[in-house]
């Protein structure tokens, strides 16, 4: 929460309690947080000077003690279909990713809860990269705050040079936050659970918990707390409908197996009054795809609030699996739905900019570590 260089607070990583907290200790009142929330969140603004309602002596303190500080942007690519791709810096050498989603309806953002990941699923692009360290709570709080201004400044730039959307999409706000990007957000809880709690809070982005969904690989412990904590819809990463087959894919099922994760998520749908759970399940050619395996599927989750979303593979240079071909899919969707299962295709998107679902490497960093004898003296950062 506070940057080591200026030793400032950053507010992005304090929920409303810990800002009144912090409000407190700087003499100002309680609800001095709220209007700061306001201006943060409602209004974008970063600048203490900016936020004119406040004292003049109050405003001195914060610029003195506080900061509004997103991650810094390294590069964007767009995709021709309105996708945007952010790449952020976490430090001097090391960078994430975050990805905007326009649709007809609604505009998703896809955030990163780590810089790589440790879980090492076999076909994910991030698992290539291990794992580097925890996104703060700033951190990923501040990419909502990010894309949300750079959003209404595409917007404000066009609204001045009359300059119609050029992209799908263009018009779009972020309506909806997915915890999809890189990294386990459950090996970051402590983190993850005070950004969740402001992008909720009705002073924060005010979302409604069915419009935050968090993606875990199944760390089963975790869920129970999550539960503990919070009501956001909840995605799972499950991808094999036996634990052998899953034991590959996603190694931490040797730990958790299916049947303990499936009664974790049906605890954390009684605990949070949850309308079902949303099951991930990358369709990898020949690995997977059967329709015994979708009978299999079926078995598993006919009867309870289940949801399965098939997501094409997204490949990677250097991986061995292969997308299922269309009708494959589709023949697997059919199968679950006939067993009264509720499946929908993931539609890829983002794919010419290596936007799409488990793609996101932060592969800019070039890892080579600059040498001095046997001191290491620095990591080069590649553009
Ligand atoms: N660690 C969390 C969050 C990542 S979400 C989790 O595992 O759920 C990213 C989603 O994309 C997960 O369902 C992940 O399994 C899936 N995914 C990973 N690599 C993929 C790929 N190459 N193609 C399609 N989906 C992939």
């Amino acid at each position: 929460m506070t940057s080591a260089a200026t030793e400032r607070t950053n507010l992005l990583g304090l929920p409303r309690p810990a800002l009144e907290a912090f409000v407190a200790q700087l003499g100002g009142k309680r609800f001095r947080a709220r209007q700061l929330m306001n201006w943060m969140y409602k209004r974008g603004v970063g600048s203490f000077a900016d936020m004119t309602d406040l004292a003049r002596d109050f405003r001195t303190r914060l610029t003195a003690q506080a900061e509004v500080r997103a991650p810094d942007i390294l590069s964007e690519q767009r995709s021709s279909d309105g996708t945007r791709k952010w790449l952020l810096r976490a430090d001097a050498a090391q960078a994430f990713e975050m990805v905007f989603i326009p649709e007809p309806d609604r505009g998703t953002l896809c955030i990163s809860s780590q810089v790589g990941c440790a879980l090492d699923c076999s076909f994910c692009a991030t698992a290539r990269q291990g794992f580097n360290r925890n996104l703060s709570t700033a951190e990923m709080v501040g990419q909502v705050w990010l894309a949300a201004r750079e959003l209404e400044r595409g917007q404000r730039q066009r609204a001045s040079t009359g300059e119609p959307a050029s992209a799908p999409g263009d018009e779009r706000h972020v309506t909806n936050v997915v915890l999809m990007g890189m990294g386990e957000p459950l090996a970051n809880l402590r983190n993850v659970v005070p950004a969740l709690r402001i992008l909720l809070d009705d002073f924060g982005f005010d979302l409604s918990r069915r419009r935050v969904t968090l993606s875990t690989s199944g760390l089963v412990p975790q869920i129970y707390k999550l539960a503990q904590e919070t009501n956001v819809a909840l995605a799972v990463s499950l991808h094999a409908p036996d634990d052998a087959l899953r034991n590959e894919l996603v190694p931490i099922n040797r730990k958790h197996p299916i049947a303990q994760l499936l009664q974790a998520c049906w605890h954390y749908l009684d605990e949070q009054n949850g309308r079902s759970v949303t099951f991930e399940y990358v369709m990898l050619e020949g690995v997977n795809d059967s329709a015994a395996q979708a009978r299999a599927l079926a078995r598993l989750l006919k009867g309870h609030p289940a949801k399965v979303n098939l997501i094409p593979f997204n490949p990677f240079p250097g991986t061995h699996y292969r997308r299922s071909s269309a009708p494959v899919i589709q023949r697997f969707r059919d199968e679950l739905l006939q067993r009264g299962v509720l499946a929908t295709i993931r539609r890829t998107r983002g794919e010419d900019i290596d936007a799409a679902c488990g793609q996101l490497a932060g592969r800019v960093i070039d890892r080579t570590t600059v040498r001095l004898g046997s001191k290491v003296i620095g990591v080069a950062l590649q553009p």
